[in-house]
């Protein structure tokens, strides 16, 4: 879909855009096929897509031959969306927002019918055979990419086009300015190959802010188990909620100074230490002594 066929369809449903919805769609071919790539599709795939927008995305994820679900909150949208793509069977289409579609934690029906309604589905979702391809809308992006990796049944993959900003927060490294929660919560659950910068000119309406593709791949296994992972969102979420405060001094709110004293000493973390100098692999420790 070019820029000009973009601003035909708008302009003949008299669309106007709303920016709190995150509406900057992305016309550059070159860009949509590079994200599609990096989620190396097959037909034995299945592809949730959020916010298709005017389905841009939507064609070519169509393509690879893998069924997929999108999720629309925009009504207008989600009415052209289905004219659009009437007579493709491959097509899930639901009306919704997808944030409180993930947070019910129902799965939706697959293939079935090429438009179904949110509320017929019934089962628990499970997303581990799945993978996220979507450019997401930017103001709840990280709700939504944090939902899908706590998730038990996480997606093998997800390829989001986020606000820069993010992608760098969700790859950072510690003792980095972009270092804390969003990395630990992501970076628990997935590695990363990398993201690949979009010009601003690539969206229409260009946004205020620079944006990337960030691929994330889910690891072979979990590092942690059900237990320990509720210990390790509570401990980094205590340690980064004052992030020019001591860790210790923060950790004692809620877990035991005795504990706390002794986990310390046993993984070498200085008393003054600050959370974001300490790093995944010690925080996972850590959720595991606090959890024994
Ligand atoms: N995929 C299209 C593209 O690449 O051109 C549109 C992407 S645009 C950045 C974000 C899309 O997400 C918009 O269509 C917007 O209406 C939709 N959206 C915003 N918030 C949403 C939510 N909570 N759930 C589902 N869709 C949402």
């Amino acid at each position: 879909m070019t820029l000009s066929e973009m601003r035909e369809i708008l302009k003949t449903r008299d669309l106007q855009l709303t920016k709190s919805l995150g509406q900057n769609f992305l016309h550059d071919g070159n860009q949509l096929r590079r994200i599609v790539a990096a989620a190396e599709l097959s037909p034995t795939d299945k592809v949730l897509e959020i916010g298709p927008g005017l389905g841009p995305l939507t064609e070519l994820l169509l393509a690879s031959g893998a069924p997929v679900l999108a999720i629309e909150k925009d009504a207008r949208l989600a009415t052209f969306l289905r004219e659009r793509f009437a007579t493709t069977a491959n097509l899930t289409l639901l009306h919704d927002d997808a944030l409180a579609f993930l947070q019910r934690g129902i799965a939706p029906r697959l293939p079935g019918a090429a438009v179904t309604d949110a509320t017929a589905a019934d089962q628990p979702a499970d997303w581990s055979t799945w993978k996220l391809v979507a450019n997401l809308p930017y103001s709840v992006a990280s709700p939504i990419l944090v939902e899908l990796a706590l998730h038990p049944l996480r997606p093998e993959r997800m390829v989001t086009t986020l606000q820069l900003e993010v992608a760098q927060r969700i790859v950072a490294e510690a003792d980095s300015e972009h270092y804390g929660v969003l990395t630990l919560l992501l970076q628990l659950h997935y590695t990363s190959p990398g993201y690949f910068r979009i010009p601003a000119g690539c969206f229409f309406p260009p946004p205020d802010v620079d944006s990337a593709c960030l691929t994330l791949l889910r690891r072979p296994q979990p590092l942690l188990d059900q237990r320990q992972t509720q210990i390790f969102v509570r401990l980094i979420k205590r340690a980064f909620s004052q992030r020019r405060k001591m860790m210790l001094k923060l950790l004692k709110s809620e877990w035991p100074e005795e504990a706390l004293h002794a986990a310390f000493a046993q993984l070498g973390i200085s008393p003054q230490e600050r959370a974001e100098k300490v790093g995944l692999e010690v925080f996972m420790e850590f959720s595991k002594l606090l959890a024994t």
